[in-house]
């Protein structure tokens, strides 16, 4: 039996062991998805601990994306982004991978969203970085808006020299930034478990699409503002579910049975 996991802390809450085990069951592939709550500080000794123990694969979350780098050979995307969700221990170093970028396209592409023209990327922290590398290297023009204004032009002058064009500003800039957009991308923790948005009602329109990462609520203001002004919507249970599956398929080599993972994570959310 293959095991996989996910470390974090804390873990407890991870929607990522029933949608994984329900790609396994339906492909009848032998393994089980754990996880795991190291303490603080320890991502390279866990990264190690679970090669010396035979894990096939590891998601990373909050708060050893970054640290787990020490023990990996990241991808050039996971380099640039300077994080990593995803590991494979295949290999020896294990390979570090940002699945949280390819779900962002893997999402749109799910809704017949391409990577073209202008994207707007509110927030700047680690699914802001993501976003904004995955879509400039697609040949996205990105803009960054953030609260921290200097976080956005550091992101966005990383982004630049090494992915593509970006340009950062503050959030007040969202909305005249959003007249000449294609899509907007709400990277901010604002609307989870709140009713609030981080973008003004009026100034979304029915020319964009708007991926939210927030998934707790699932319809998070932003997405119903969005979508009473006709834009194409996407939550941010699709980007979830899309890390998840590129991580799998990178894990296992098969395609990963995304309606039986999707149905699997909408039950629990
Ligand atoms: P993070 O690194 O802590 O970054 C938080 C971001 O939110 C920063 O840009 C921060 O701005 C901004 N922010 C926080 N409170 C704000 C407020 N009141 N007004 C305006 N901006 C505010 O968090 P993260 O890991 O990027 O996660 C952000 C959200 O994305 C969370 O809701 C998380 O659950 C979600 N997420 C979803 C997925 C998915 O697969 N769907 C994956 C990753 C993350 P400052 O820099 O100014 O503090």
């Amino acid at each position: 039996m293959d095991v996989y996991g996910l470390i974090g802390n804390p873990v407890e809450h991870s929607l990522s062991p029933p949608m994984h085990e329900a790609g396994y069951d339906h492909l009848g592939i032998d393994a089980k998805y754990v996880t795991f709550e190291p303490p603080r500080g320890a991502a390279v000794e866990a990264v190690e601990s679970a090669a010396t123990l035979g894990v096939a694969g590891l998601n990373v979350t909050i708060p050893f994306k970054q640290a787990v780098l020490d023990a990996v050979d990241p991808d050039p995307l996971a380099a640039q982004i300077g994080a990593v969700n995803t590991i494979d221990f295949a290999t020896d170093p294990p390979t570090g991978y940002n699945t949280d970028a390819s779900g962002v396209v893997r999402a749109l592409e799910h809704h017949g969203v391409t990577c073209e023209g202008v994207a707007v990327v509110v927030g700047a922290g680690g699914a802001g970085r993501a976003a904004a590398f995955a879509l400039a290297t697609e040949g996205m023009t990105v803009h960054v808006a953030n609260r921290t204004a200097e976080k956005a032009t550091t992101l966005a002058a990383a982004v630049d020299e090494t992915a593509g064009s970006a340009a950062g500003h503050p959030l007040s800039a969202v909305p005249s930034l959003l007249d000449d957009a294609d899509l907007l991308v709400n990277a901010t923790s604002v609307g989870m478990d709140e009713d609030r948005s981080p973008v003004s009602a009026d100034a979304l329109h029915a020319d964009l699409a708007v991926l939210d990462a927030v998934y707790s609520p699932i319809e998070t203001r932003l997405l119903r503002d969005a979508a009473a002004a006709g834009a194409t919507t996407i939550d941010g249970a699709w980007m979830l579910l899309y890390q998840g599956v590129e991580a799998f398929e990178r894990w296992t080599g098969r395609d990963a049975p995304v309606a039986e993972m999707n149905a699997a994570l909408r039950s629990r959310l």
